[in-house]
């Protein structure tokens, strides 16, 4: 048996990095690693891929909430807790090839088509309607998992960041900080990285509704059994309505011809220093964003 068939026989069985519930014809899919703020490994990613699948195929689901587990959503993708996977094996949803072992630029590459940009996309396109219910940080790749999600419900302590630009990276994979921010203020977000508190966000129209942490739940559970009495097929097509929309102002070429941008800069990290994101690991990127919060008023 082959490493990447251990892989899909896990995946077959109850998820380790996602809980997943249902109530009042509500699926509730959490994030569960509360003690790495969330970060995103690749185990974590098939395995949503896997509840967003079972979610889609249960008649009894008619509404779907998003959530991350303890203090924060998602501080992004697993840069270096001890369960970080890059290395592995992992089976693919999508018709790419596996990753591992391929010189040069092309494992990022493909290993990044399919879990990063991908499933984002696919996930964009559930056609039952979705709740982000973000609380603390959304960085990086925790903006992708919210964005993809239909309308995001946080908390008043929730805050956005996509701080990646000091990896020399133009901005995470999945490129939808223009179509989620006025041009002039996704400018700001990308190059100076701080945080958006989410009373800033709401602003611009990326947060639907903000409540105190303490009711969020509670909030987020009204909104989600609201949706769940509307009729199936008319929330599936209204999903699509939208997402033909956002398609025709050029959603999709952007985070194409982005992603490739992207992949030029990681590209560029392994020849100048040997590394992907130009030694910006997980302790590195933390101290400079604390560093930097500190010196906001
Ligand atoms: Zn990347």
């Amino acid at each position: 048996m082959t490493a990447n068939n251990v892989t899909a026989l896990a995946a077959a069985s109850e998820p380790r990095f996602i809980s997943y519930a249902v109530r009042d014809e509500v699926a509730w899919i959490m994030l569960e690693r509360p003690e790495s703020s969330n970060a995103q490994n690749y185990r974590l990613l098939n395995e949503l891929d896997d509840m967003f699948k079972r979610a889609v195929e249960d008649d009894g689901v008619k509404a779907i909430v998003l959530g991350g587990r303890g203090k924060h959503f998602s501080a992004g993708h697993d840069l270096g807790t001890p369960e970080k996977d890059l290395h592995m094996p992992r089976e693919r949803k999508l018709l790419w090839y596996s990753h591992v072992d391929r010189e040069g630029a092309e494992g990022q590459y493909v290993l990044e088509q399919d879990a990063y940009l991908g499933f984002c996309r696919r996930w964009q396109e559930i056609p039952k309607p979705m709740i982000a219910m973000v609380q603390g940080a959304c960085i990086a790749g925790g903006l992708m998992l919210a964005w993809v999600c239909d309308m995001i419900v946080a908390s008043e302590d929730a805050f956005f960041q996509d701080p990646v630009v000091r990896m020399g990276v133009p901005g995470v994979e999945y490129f939808a900080h223009a179509f989620e921010l006025p041009p002039r203020i996704a400018r700001e977000f990308l190059l100076l990285g701080e945080r958006m508190p989410a009373q800033r966000a709401y602003q611009f129209g990326m947060v639907n509704r903000i409540f105190p942490r303490e009711t969020l739940e509670a909030e987020v559970e009204k909104i989600a059994v609201e949706l769940a009495k509307r009729p199936r097929f008319g929330m599936a097509l209204t999903k699509q309505a939208i997402n033909h929309v956002e398609e025709v102002r050029g959603k999709r070429s952007t985070m194409d011809a982005v992603f490739h941008m992207h992949h030029l800069a990681h590209a560029h990290n392994q020849l100048v220093t040997g590394d992907l994101v130009g030694g910006m690991g997980a302790k590195e990127m933390a101290s400079a964003n604390k560093a930097q919060a500190a010196q906001k008023p």
